[in-house]
Order: structure tokens, then C-alpha cells, then sequence
């Protein structure tokens, strides 16, 4: 992101936190762990890995086939920018989709636990979107893709992606949930559920961040695009917030949470609670 672009997402970041605090959104959701696990994901997140991993794609392309550096670069802004989001969102939707169904395999059961943390939270609101295991970003593939971009000759599409996906990513995490009310519309609730099979709101992702009635971990694995949930039979359209929020069970050590697989704990099976079965039969305490 460029240091305006950078500007504008903190500066909505803190906005929507400023709101969701003031609203009384946060209280009574955080245990120490919570505040170590989400500070030290946003510390190395943002300013180590996210930008690290896009770097190394680009400057080991240029290394490797320094002949096409720039081949893309004739392309204009807004071509670029739709290929560049739209290929990020099919790896993306395969990779985050692999996540899930790796939990509790043989051999791929890390691939799960590094995407974990961002579900562990009990919660859904802007802090979330920053909570992300800060090896992640090697393996999902927005970085690599717009790490690409940037090689081909695309620094501008590149930046102007990651600025979208991230204030997307705060809209779709995001407390405050204006989709509700327009979901409920007679004339404007067919229009955005129709909209939905494009476009993730807010309620679909809260819905994969949630568990019991109206959420799902194994649905609804867009970003900011759900054409590949609905191609590929993973789109849920939610009727309100889901059951609960997090994992069932209790949290892996914040350590490995924030740390896998760097550190692992021998005892932290806790959350591996399987969550694929159907919704419990519990009221929507928090829908609307
Ligand atoms: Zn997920
Ligand atoms: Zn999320």
C-alpha cells in the first residue's frame, strides 16, 4: 500500500474501533491472552511479514526471470487491478477452503492451525482482521499474487488491491452490521442477497466466523468476492448473526497461537473440537 492508502486504512481502522468502543461493543470480550495474541499479530502482521512475503515473490521472480520483469507493465490501472483481485480470490478461496478441511488431518493439520488464530477469537470486530497468525501470509496466497503483480509491472494495481482487500476485510469484520436491517428490507433484502453470491457482506463473514445456528466454518470462504462460494457450492447467506463466535472449546496457549509453528504446545488439541456438525439447537441470542 502506498503511505496514503496505509493512512486511509488506519484511519478507517481506528474510526470503526473508536465506534465499536463507544458502543459498548468490546466490553467483557477480552481475556489477557486476547490482548497479547491480537498486538503481537498486528505488530509483525502489518509491519514484518504481510509486506515481507509480497516483497520476496517479487524480488525472487525478478532474480530468477529477470528477462520479464515489467511484462504486464503496458496494461492499464483498471484491467490489472481486476485480474490481480480476481486471481487472488480464486488461490485465496482454495488455500483458506484447504485450511479448513486440513484441521485434525495427518499431514496437513499445521495448514489449519496457522489459519486458527484468526479464528480463535470469540468475537468478530476490526481487531480480528488484524488477527492473523503472522506466518499466514506465506502461505495464503494475496501476497504472492500481488507480489506477482508487482513484478510483472503492476506496482500501482498491487497496491491498490491490498488497500481494497484490507478495507474490505474491516467492513466484513466489522461490528456493526448494516446488513441486517437491509437484509430484512421487503424491496432491498432480494437485491442484496442476490448481491451476496458476488459480493461478501458483513454476514457472511460473520457467519464463518461463527458456530451453532447461522454460522459455519465450512462455508463462505471469500474475501472480498464470493463468485468462487457460489461456483463452487461453499456460499451460505446467513438470516441473522450466528449462534456463537470463535471455536468451540478453549484456546490454544497464546504462544502458539501467535508463534506456529515456531512454538507448539504438546497439550493445545483444546479447540480441536469438531465443529462440522449441524447447528445446535440454540436460540439466535445475538440476531439483529
Ligand atoms: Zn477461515
Ligand atoms: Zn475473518
Amino acid at each position: 500500500m502506498t503511505a496514503e492508502q496505509t493512512a486511509w486504512m488506519a484511519g478507517t481502522a481506528l474510526v470503526l474501533l473508536l465506534a465499536e468502543l463507544l458502543f459498548g461493543r468490546h466490553r467483557g470480550l477480552y481475556r489477557r491472552e486476547d490482548h497479547l495474541v491480537n498486538g503481537l499479530c498486528t505488530l509483525i502482521g502489518m509491519a514484518i511479514t504481510r509486506p515481507l512475503a509480497a516483497m520476496m515473490v517479487a524480488a525472487g521472480l525478478g532474480l530468477l526471470h529477470p528477462q520479464h520483469q515489467g511484462f504486464l507493465a503496458h496494461w492499464g490501472l483498471l484491467p490489472s487491478l481486476a485480474a490481480t483481485i480476481v486471481t487472488a480470490e480464486f488461490f485465496c478461496y482454495w488455500v483458506h477452503r484447504s485450511a479448513h478441511e486440513a484441521k485434525g488431518s495427518r499431514y496437513f493439520d499445521w495448514l489449519w492451525r496457522l489459519h486458527r488464530t484468526h479464528h480463535s477469537g470469540k468475537y468478530v470486530n476490526v481487531l480480528l482482521v488484524f488477527r492473523v497468525n503472522p506466518f499466514w501470509p506465506f502461505v495464503m496466497p494475496l501476497p504472492w499474487v500481488t507480489g506477482f503483480a508487482v513484478y510483472a509491472g503492476q506496482l500501482e494495481a498491487a497496491a491498490l488491491a491490498i488497500f481494497l482487500f484490507t478495507m474490505w476485510g474491516l467492513v466484513t469484520h466489522s461490528h456493526f452490521r448494516w446488513d441486517d436491517a437491509v437484509r430484512r428490507h421487503s424491496v432491498f433484502g432480494p437485491v442484496i442477497r442476490l448481491a451476496e453470491h458476488v459480493i461478501v457482506s458483513p454476514g457472511i463473514h460473520h457467519s464463518h466466523h461463527g458456530y451453532g445456528r447461522d454460522g459455519g466454518n465450512f462455508r463462505n470462504y471469500g474475501i472480498m468476492l464470493s463468485i468462487y462460494d457460489t461456483i463452487f457450492g461453499s456460499l451460505y447467506i446467513p438470516s441473522g448473526r450466528p449462534f456463537r463466535y470463535g471455536l468451540p472449546g478453549t484456546n490454544a496457549d497464546w504462544r502458539e497461537e501467535v508463534f506456529f509453528p515456531f512454538f507448539r504446545k504438546k497439550s493445545s488439541e483444546a479447540d480441536d473440537v469438531d465443529d462440522r456438525s449441524p447447528a445446535s439447537p440454540a436460540t439466535n441470542i445475538e440476531a439483529g
